[in-house]
């Protein structure tokens, strides 16, 4: 298979009138297309069941996505039947045929990648540019790991040993059961999901039921990429559901999880207990919340900084892992930081995410939304409102980009995960105070620092404990294969997507050796 060696997608120009004129096609093509009603699948056989449940536009409340499926235990068990089904034959797919597959699903994302950025648009209110990184960072992941498949296969060497012939394979687990969040749900749930499958290993997924339709695109996709009945099996629900049935399935083998700390540890919990008829441990691969915090020290580009703290913070509405919720600057440079900041984030357009202009879109949802509104009262009350603090026009769950300054590191503003558009300001006496406060939570996500003093960056790269550090940038925007993504404490398992052990996590090591 002569696949050229792989690298980043490059973002589309939408400054480009032709760019601009695509998109705004797929973005109609795909209204087109809202409102269907969705089936279940599993085995290769579509299926329905008694009550469905819609996933709405948050951009748009009024709009509806779709219709799916509200599957329950009889259909979580036939979803792991079918899967377990499938692995008999799967498993031993060879595997140029099960890394071909991910390449002709990226290449049929190539092709369509306008529309599936517009699926995002409507389904989980993505910008144009956020939806169109959301693509590219799928199609990476189907290269990248397509690519790191080939490299696992095979024989492996080992030590010699005079009068036989050792070596080692790796080998699929089983039925993983992929549970993403929806706040990448395509680049996140294709890379769950094509890991696991590459690697010989057959799914369920249980999409998040804010964005089930994105996750569709995936699985027709996959489908018409030539993957076989039953390896990906397709099963909408509440998440409940997931962690009551598929989590504790006695045939379930691993489940890979994205989404916040207390699901993910409810998860690792249900899989450690033993069930009747499991003959092995369950392995949970869990990524979850953050609390990232951009240091900016006294000796510092402060124009940079200031750039990088707004996009990293409000990009996509805070609603990444990787977001800033944090802003630790030494006091020096406190208030000629903090201005840069304020300024750049009253320039930020907030509406609705098909008109192209848009930065910011809504939140994802109404629970969110509250959340958000929450947490600014509390934030009332542990520092000042700099900007923002309520809600924005339109039909949909649009908040303010919002800023509180002088928070305490203790403060439940400095230490919870929001998700949304709320950034906490700390200051610190000195650089040492500053990585001190930063370490001072129980996440170990992202971390960036602002700084043009080598040793204190030397000293950043020694002691900031997340996950993907960076300098002088945002903290946002992890590249597949340049940027293995994954946190500390708190944060998960540090699966680290995107990089050379990832695959390993999907994987067991066979050591075989034949006497001479
Ligand atoms: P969530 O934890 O609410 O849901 C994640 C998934 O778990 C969804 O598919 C949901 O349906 C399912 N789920 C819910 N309850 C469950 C249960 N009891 N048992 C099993 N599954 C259950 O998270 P979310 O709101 O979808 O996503 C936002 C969170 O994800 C944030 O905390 C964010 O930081 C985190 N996240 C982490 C990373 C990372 O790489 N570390 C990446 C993206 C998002």
């Amino acid at each position: 298979m002569n696949r050229e060696q792989y690298k980043p997608t490059e973002l589309i120009d939408f400054s480009d009138e032709n760019n601009i004129e695509s998109m705004q096609n797929a973005l109609d093509r795909v209204k087109g297309k809202l409102g269907q009603t969705y089936s279940l699948k599993l085995g290769g056989q579509e299926m329905t069941t008694d009550d469905t449940f819609t996933s709405f536009n948050p951009g748009n409340i009024d709009e509806v996505i779709g219709h799916f499926q509200k599957a329950g235990e009889r259909e979580a068990d036939m979803a792991v039947k079918a899967a377990s089904e499938a692995f008999k034959s799967w498993s031993r797919v060879s595997v140029e045929e099960r890394a071909n597959c991910l390449f002709k699903a990226s290449d049929i994302m190539r092709e369509r990648r306008m529309e599936l950025a517009a699926w995002m648009v409507y389904e989980v209110g993505k910008s144009w540019a956020e939806a169109d990184g959301d693509v590219a960072e799928t199609i990476d992941f189907l290269e990248f790991y397509g690519q790191e498949a080939l490299r696992y296969s095979g024989k492996k060497e080992v030590v010699s040993f005079s009068g036989e012939s050792p070596y080692m394979e790796y080998i699929p687990l089983g039925v993983g059961i992929i549970i993403p969040p929806w706040n990448f749900p395509l680049a996140i749930t294709s890379g769950m999901a094509t890991a696991a499958i590459v690697s010989g290993n057959t799914i369920v997924l249980k999409p998040s039921s804010d964005a089930p339709a994105t996750a569709y695109q995936l699985v027709s996709i996959m489908e018409e990429a030539g993957l076989p009945p039953g390896v990906l099996n397709y099963l909408t629900g509440p998440g409940a559901l997931a962690g009551e049935k598929l989590v504790r399935h006695p045939k379930t083998r691993f489940i890979s999880f994205t989404g916040s700390m207390e699901v993910g540890l409810g998860i690792n919990k249900a899989a450690a207990e033993m069930v009747d008829g499991q003959v092995w441990i369950k392995r949970v691969v869990a990524e979850m919340g953050g609390k990232d915090a951009i240091i900016v020290d006294s000796e510092a580009n402060l124009e940079e900084a200031a750039i990088g703290v707004v996009s990293s913070a409000f990009g996509y509405n805070g609603q990444k892992c990787s977001a800033c919720s944090r802003l630790i600057v030494v006091e020096d440079v406190h208030e000629e930081l903090m201005k840069k900041v304020v300024e750049k984030t009253s320039a930020l357009k907030l509406g609705d995410p098909t008109e192209r202009t848009n930065f910011m879109g809504p939140v994802v949802n109404e629970s969110s939304i509250r959340k958000i509104e929450e947490y600014v009262e509390i934030g009332k009350e542990e520092g000042e409102l700099l900007i923002g603090g309520e809600r924005g026009e339109g039909n949909g769950y649009y908040y303010k980009p919002t800023i509180f300054d002088g928070i305490d590191r203790g403060a439940r503003l400095a230490q919870e995960e929001i998700f949304g558009p709320v950034l906490a300001v700390l200051k610190a006496k000195d650089f040492d105070d500053a990585l001190d406060i930063a370490n001072d939570t129980i996440f170990g996500l992202t971390g960036a620092v602002y700084t043009d003093n080598n040793d204190k960056w030397e000293k950043s790269v020694r002691e900031f404990h997340v996950g993907n550090l960076y300098r002088n940038r945002k903290c946002t925007g992890a590249l597949v294969g340049v940027h293995p993504f994954g946190g500390f404490n708190m944060s998960g398992t540090d699966s680290k997507a995107g990089g050379a052990d990832y695959l390993l996590l999907f994987q067991q090591a066979k050591s075989v050796s034949e006497k001479l």
